[in-house]
């Protein structure tokens, strides 16, 4: 017998904070979803940077039904050719720098940074890890170790330990790094927990010189920035320096839960010798998980203009004009909306709720509603949903 799905979900469901909140949604399609009474909500998260080209595009659907008729699950990762995987991996990296051309594809983000960490131990024979103040890599443990926020981590302790923390554009930190012992430096191009800030170029160039003389990675961690989100391909691509690791995720999977890193084949092969099965997974690679990711990546190359996502990221910029706007942060889709507090932003996103607009807040800047719709979103759409916000916006000075 099943009870009511909210019920079951508040009582049989893991929860992750004391208020999630527990709309029961049953449907979604391009840039909306539906609850179970049918109201409608303009989408402007994007399942958290997932749905670069909309919900339920048809040619990822199509994808997902073809591949899933043919076959799902056959053998753990890494031992059968199968197309799905081996087309996307082509796909991936015929747009990429030439170093990045073989992928290493897993379930999620987190397992992904957790690969690259792996990667980067055994490439380098060195144990430690220089990451960013307030950067989000995941959950699991080996990101957990990245993690500078003790609020976050302190519970879990004890975690890997040697990791050495960096301001953001702290080029003058990175002279005090033990170098020798750093296997590899972890860095979001752009850190969007922290509310979508950019790190300079100078400090990146900085990492990538300091990587190149200690025989250290350079990880890119692009899963929320990663697929257009931020008006390029890779956010990397603004900047003009090239990781050794590209690690992605979220987008990668065009709905479906999928994480990869990418680096040169002579580094990757090391993972499968002294010790052979180096890093193994059993579902890693899914070959619908692929199809869809596949046939995503498609969609957003022929059918999204980069130019387009720079432009309606200009238009919300635009329309949300309002004193109680401290600033917005961001590039392309991938935007914060600064406010005074955690609590106009938590008030604001229950407000947007009510009126039809699906949105939420982030880890370290809890003070900015983020803003990260599909791709696809219409200048009309982002009209009116600025018309909306700054509505709600008047209605909280009242
Ligand atoms: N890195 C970044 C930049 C992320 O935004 C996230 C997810 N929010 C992760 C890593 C972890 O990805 P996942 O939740 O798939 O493990």
């Amino acid at each position: 017998m099943h009870i009511h799905p909210r019920q079951a979900f508040l009582s049989h469901m893991a929860q992750t904070s004391p208020n999630p909140m527990a709309i029961h949604i049953t449907r979604a399609s391009g840039n909306y979803l539906y609850d179970a009474s049918g109201k409608k909500y303009l989408d402007l998260i994007a399942g958290i940077s997932v749905c670069n080209v909309g919900h339920q595009h048809p040619k990822v659907v199509e994808a997902v039904q073809k591949q899933a008729a043919e076959f799902m699950h056959v053998m753990v990762y890494g031992e059968t050719v199968q197309t799905p995987q081996s087309n996307y991996a082509c796909a991936l990296v015929s747009k990429l720098p030439e170093n990045l051309d073989c992928c290493y594809f897993v379930n999620s983000g987190g397992e992904a940074i957790d690969g690259a960490m792996k990667l980067a131990k055994r490439v380098t024979g060195k144990s430690d890890f220089v990451a960013l103040t307030n950067a989000y890599h995941g959950s699991s443990q080996g990101p957990l170790s990245l993690m500078s926020n003790d609020y976050y981590s302190q519970a879990y302790r004890p975690l890997l330990p040697s990791v050495h923390f960096v301001d953001q554009n702290d080029i003058e930190k990175l002279n005090s790094i033990p170098w020798s012992r750093v296997a590899a430096v972890v860095v979001e191009v752009i850190q969007a927990e922290r509310g979508v800030q950019p790190c300079d170029v100078p400090f990146l160039q900085a990492l990538r010189q300091k990587c190149d003389e200690h025989c250290a990675l350079l990880v890119f961690d692009e899963i929320q920035t990663g697929f257009g989100r931020t008006g390029s391909l890779f956010a990397f691509q603004h900047v003009g320096v090239v990781p050794d690791v590209l690690v992605l995720g979220k987008a990668l999977g065009g709905g479906m839960p999928m994480g990869g890193f990418i680096t040169s084949k002579p580094l990757m092969s090391q993972l499968s010798y002294n010790p052979i099965l180096g890093h193994i997974t059993t579902f890693g690679g899914h070959p619908v998980v692929c199809a869809a990711g596949e046939a995503a990546f498609d969609v957003l190359l022929s059918e999204i203009s980069m130019d387009d996502v720079l432009k309606k990221g200009e238009l919300f910029k635009k329309g949300l004009k309002h004193p109680m706007v401290k600033n917005i942060h961001g590039k392309g889709l991938m935007l914060a909306v600064e406010l005074d507090s955690f609590e106009l932003v938590q008030n604001c996103i229950q407000k947007m709720l009510e009126r039809g607009l699906f949105s939420d807040w982030f880890l370290y800047a809890p003070n900015c509603l983020r803003l990260a719709p599909p791709l696809t979103i219409t200048e009309e759409e982002i009209q009116w949903a600025c018309e909306v916000i700054v509505e709600v916006f008047k209605e909280m000075c009242e």
